[in-house]
Parts: C-alpha cells; structure tokens; sequence
C-alpha cells in the first residue's frame, strides 16, 4: 500500500472522529468526550499530513521534518505559553486572534499555491487552470476579510478599540462597491495570464478593507453574532485553502467549522431577536444621544443593601434564581457561588440558574464557568427554560449581568437593545444586583431595572460579596 492511501485512510478516519467531537460537544455531558474526539483526530490529521509532506518532499528528507520540526515546536510552544496564562474573560479575544491566523494562513496559501503554479496564459486558458485561479482568487478574499475581521473584534472584545460601531456615511454602498470591485478584480485575474499577480494584490488590499469596516460597523449587544460569524468565515477559509492545496481533511474540517458556525450566528441572532443580514450590515448598538452626552441619565432612585441582609432573605426565600453574566466572569466568582447553591440547596431552597444565550462575551461562557465549578447541570437552565418561572420565585441573584436582564429591552422601543430576548428577572419577588457601579454593561444602555421597587444594589467585587453571603449563612 503507498504512503498516499494509508493517508487517505487516516484522513478519513479523522474526517468522522471530527463529526463525533462536533456531535459530542453539543451537550454538556459529552462535552469532554467530544474535546477527547477532535484531540484524537486532529493528531491523527497532523501525523498523516507530515507523512504526505515527507513521501512527497523534492528536498532531503532529513531537511522536510528539520523544518516542520521546527514549526510545531515553536506552534506548540506559543500555543501553550498562551493556553495556560489566558484568563477565562480573555477566551473571546483569544479565539479572535486564532480566527486571524486562519485568515491569515488562507491569504499565505493562496499566494503560495499562485506563485508556485502561476498561470502560464490568459484568456485561452484550459478549464483546470481556471478552476485553481478562482479557487485562489477565493480562498484570498475570503481569508483576508476574516483576518482583518477578527484582529477588529479582537481589538473591540479587549476594549483596545471602542465598541460602538464605525457610522461611515454610505456604508453599506461602500461594503458593495467593495465586493463589485473584487468580481471586476476577478475577472482581470482571470484574462491577466502571468500578470496576475496585480489583480491578485489589489483584491487583497479591497478584501483587508472590507473585512475592518464590516466589523467595525458591528457594535454593542450585536458583538456575539461577528465572533461566531466570524468563526463561520474562519471555517470557509480553511476549506478553500484546502481545495488550493488538494487536500480533503481540509476541505471536510473547513465545511464542518464554516457551517457550524453559520449555524450558531443563526441561532445567535435569533437569541437577540436580530436578522442575520441587518447585523451584517452594521450600525446597531449605536449610542444613544444620552449615552453620547456623558453618560446615560439614571431614571429614578436605587436601593442599596448588604452581604448580611441578603443572607437573610436567603434564608427565608424558598425559590431562588441566580442569573449569572459577564461580571462574574470578572470575578472569578463562579466557585463561592457554587458553593452558595449547594449550601441552600442542602437547606431544602429550590434554586437553579437562568443563562441568556449571550450572556458574558462567548457563546456558552456561563455555562463552561458553572462546570468548571461542578455545578450540576440539571441545575443550569437556558432562558427560555426558565422565564416563566420568575413570577413564583422568592429571590433572584442577578451576579454580574446586566444586558441580558436589561427590561428596556421590552419596553423601551428607541433602546439599542430593543427586541432583545432577555431574563425577565423583575417578576420575581425580590432581585438583588451584585455590581461594583452603576456603570452601563457591555451594550452601553442604562438598565431600569436597577431603579425598580423591588431590586436591591448589592455593591463590591462578586466574589467577595458572595463570600461574605456564604460566612453569614
Ligand atoms: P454585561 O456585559 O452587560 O454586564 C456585565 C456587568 O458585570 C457590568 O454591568 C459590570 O458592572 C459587572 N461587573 C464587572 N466586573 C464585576 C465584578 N468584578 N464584580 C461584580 N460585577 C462586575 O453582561 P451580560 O452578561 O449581561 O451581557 C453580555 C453582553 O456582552 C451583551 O451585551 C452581549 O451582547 C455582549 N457580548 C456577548 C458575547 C457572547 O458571545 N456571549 C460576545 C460579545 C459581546 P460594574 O462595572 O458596575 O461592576
């Protein structure tokens, strides 16, 4: 059997080891197996692509696997200096900069694959050459819109850059001046025969555009649609690499990433009550004038209270609902807060957890702090799972979340954020608001909630605050 079958092989072994991961990780409980399943296949994909790369190397041997060699060494060196010291609210950023280096890696192999098998003659060209030059020409644009895409959300999930979006006058006309430029750039490619090279280069620099301002347009609540859109995008460019460079795992790995991801944006925009097009296209999450003006006015009175006398309501509550959010991220709150729950739930208090779908700064980021803190989870429940249950519930803790409880949402029809799906944790009895301010969340929108009878402020770090609540239990 040659090298080249046995590789096949393996790939295809890889190819549904990766569906497995994909259909594992789509419960909590298989998370870990499924992670065990992509970690399994993607080995098995390295191995068998350094085997290919050395049976067909034009070099000796020794210097094919001293370089590669040196790449993985350097690869997983930086790959776990940075696994190990990121902190969990810096997931999202992280996973942004990867996204760039997918783009970035389709733009480089797209640029290789053109100079190592540049086209030889124009127009006349036969269907292969045509076929390989539009699979460069895509793999290009695709690959640098999603790079200056993401290293724009990296900036903006990192507050480097601001979060609002970029209002250009005409934007949208300049996203379709944009894209008809790159057809006419294609069809130069096309006729330009060993010129080009100069259509190749100027669609790069259009497509480098294009990905910075559509992001950049992006602002506020919509972010979590651009990081899953943008690993949709990220997965597209890693098939089209993989049809530059003839290679199926690629191509089936980049399918299964593109469309899992479009999938998600979907589902995304559905948890925000957006269309998928008008996010696309920009411009939500815009200030409001108040905000523009030095800050969102504060709509009334707000009540504050203390660790000891939320222990008491604790105590009395019968029903409870803790609604986790992004500030508990912060905190690192998720470990006393585990340990609150079982405590009460040791006491005979029924008490679960409300997770919106965008809640803190990744999809599924509550959810991976509560298992981290071994909260079982038939305890974790999502919003539309729970939000019929507020009116019979005693007390909710509302532990760094503020968008994602934001009743503006509902009410208040020139919000940012109206339309947005959220808890509807103020039918509850009573709502206590861990925060260290009355700062504005992630969508820069002021909250009514905090100004409602029956919420109480609960001021100071999470994690401290709820430590305190445990000690007085
Ligand atoms: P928000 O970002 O709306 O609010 C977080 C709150 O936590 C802030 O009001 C902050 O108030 C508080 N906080 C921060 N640090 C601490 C701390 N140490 N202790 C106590 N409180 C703290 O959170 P949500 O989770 O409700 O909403 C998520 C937002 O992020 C939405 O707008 C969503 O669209 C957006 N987003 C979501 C993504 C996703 O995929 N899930 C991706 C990108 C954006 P204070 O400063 O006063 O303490």
């Amino acid at each position: 059997m040659s090298v080249e079958s046995i590789v096949q092989a393996v790939y295809l072994v890889a190819a549904v080891l990766f569906v497995l991961s994909l259909a594992g990780l789509s419960r909590q409980e298989s998370a870990r197996r499924g992670v065990l399943l992509g970690m399994t296949g993607m080995g098995l994909a390295l191995v068998a692509t350094i085997a290919l790369a050395l049976d067909r190397s034009e070099r000796p041997v020794g210097v094919t696997a001293g370089l590669i060699l040196l790449v993985l060494l350097v690869g997983a060196a930086v790959g776990t200096w940075r696994a190990r010291t990121v902190e969990m609210t810096q997931m999202p950023e992280l996973i942004a900069l990867l996204h760039s280096f997918v783009g970035a890696a389709a733009v480089l192999v797209g640029f290789g694959s053109y100079l190592s098998e540049p086209a030889t003659s124009g127009a006349d060209a036969g269907a292969g050459q045509t076929v390989h030059l539009v699979e460069v020409f895509l793999g290009v644009l695709i690959g640098a819109v999603t790079f200056t895409g993401s290293v724009v959300a990296f900036g903006k999930l990192s507050a480097r850059l601001r979060s609002s979006p970029l209002l250009l006058l005409g934007r949208n006309w300049l996203n379709l001046a944009a894209l008809v430029a790159c057809a006419g750039l294609l069809w130069w490619f096309l006729v330009a025969g060993p010129a080009g090279l100069v259509p190749l280069l100027l669609m790069t620099v259009v497509a480098l555009a294009l990905g910075w301002h559509l992001v950049a347009a992006i602002g506020g609540g919509d972010m979590p649609v651009v990081v899953s859109m943008l690993n949709s995008y990220s997965g597209w460019a890693a098939a089209a690499a993989g049809f530059m460079l003839g290679n199926d795992l690629l191509i089936i790995t980049g399918a299964l990433v593109g469309s899992s991801g479009a999938i998600l944006s979907y589902l995304m925009c559905r948890a925000m009550n957006r269309s998928f097009v008008s996010v696309i296209l920009g411009g939500f999450g815009a200030e409001t004038p108040a905000a523009a003006a030095g800050g969102p006015a504060e709509p009334g009175t707000y009540r504050e209270t203390t660790a000891l006398e939320v222990a008491d309501r604790l105590t009395a509550a019968r029903s409870v609902i803790v609604v986790p959010g992004y500030g508990m991220a912060v905190a690192k709150a998720q470990y006393p807060v585990a340990d609150l729950v079982s405590r009460l739930t040791a006491r005979g208090t029924t008490v679960r957890f409300g997770i919106h779908p965008v809640a803190g700064r990744l999809p599924g980021h509550m959810n991976v702090l509560l298992a981290e803190a071994k909260v079982p989870y038939d305890q974790v429940l999502g919003m539309d799972e729970i939000n019929d249950d507020f009116p019979e519930t005693d007390v909710v803790l509302v532990i760094g979340a503020n968008d994602t409880v934001n009743p503006a949402a509902q009410d208040d029809p020139a919000s940012p954020i109206a339309g947005m799906p959220v808890l509807e944790v103020w039918q509850a009895r009573e709502v206590v608001v861990f925060k260290r301010s009355m700062a504005t969340g992630y969508a820069g929108v002021q909250n009514p909630l905090f100004f409602r009878e029956n919420t109480a402020m609960l001021f100071g770090d999470a994690k401290e605050q709820v430590e305190l609540i445990v000690q007085a239990l």
